[in-house]
């Protein structure tokens, strides 16, 4: 049985160990599916997150899911695509590098994932997709601990390049 998935749904409604949220650098919250994480897990979520000072890009900060039927939610802040000159692919490589190394140092042994960077941040889902897929399978092969990793894709398009990266890295 694959341990990565590629599915299509709303992230906050999964019931995992950990979701991830593609925040910003404050972590006090903002548009896309960081706003949607924070209204579906209440205003806990982001008092818990005010007490952690911000996050750099590529890094990652783990809270409680509060509201959410998620346990924890993972807070990594993507790279904003700048066209690639400025250390991006690593950025975001790195963005789910931290994000597993903070669920196995937490316990989490079912993992999901938004598509980090590809909305407001416009990261091109060709190159992110397989990004992201690449990182995480890597991360499997030397982690037994993490059971499941999905992808929850928001839109059919999102998950269509998902899907071709699973199956070009597999
Ligand atoms: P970024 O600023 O990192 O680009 P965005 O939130 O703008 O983050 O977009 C990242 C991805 O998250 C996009 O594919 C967007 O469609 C998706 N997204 C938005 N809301 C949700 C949600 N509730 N569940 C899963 N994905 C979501």
């Amino acid at each position: 049985m694959a341990r990565l998935e590629i599915i299509l749904g709303d992230i906050t409604r999964q019931d995992v160990d950990a979701i991830v949220n593609a925040a910003n650098c404050s972590l006090l919250g903002g548009g896309g599916v960081d706003g949607a994480i924070h209204r579906a897990a209440g205003p806990e979520l982001l008092a818990e997150c005010r007490r952690l000072h911000g996050c750099e890009t590529g890094k990652a900060k783990i809270t409680g899911g509060y509201r959410l039927p998620a346990r924890h939610v993972i807070h990594t802040p993507g790279p904003v695509w700048h066209g690639g000159g400025y250390g991006e692919e690593e950025l975001l490589r790195s963005c789910y590098r931290s994000c597993l190394e903070l669920a196995s140092e937490n316990g989490c042994e079912t993992v999901d994932f938004p598509s980090i960077s590809t909305g407001v941040y416009r990261f091109p889902l060709d190159k992110a997709s397989r990004i992201a897929v690449g990182t995480i399978l890597d991360y499997l092969e030397e982690h037994p601990e993490i059971r499941r990793v999905r992808m929850v894709c928001f839109d059919e398009r999102t998950k269509a390049w998902y899907d071709r990266a699973l199956e070009e890295l597999t």
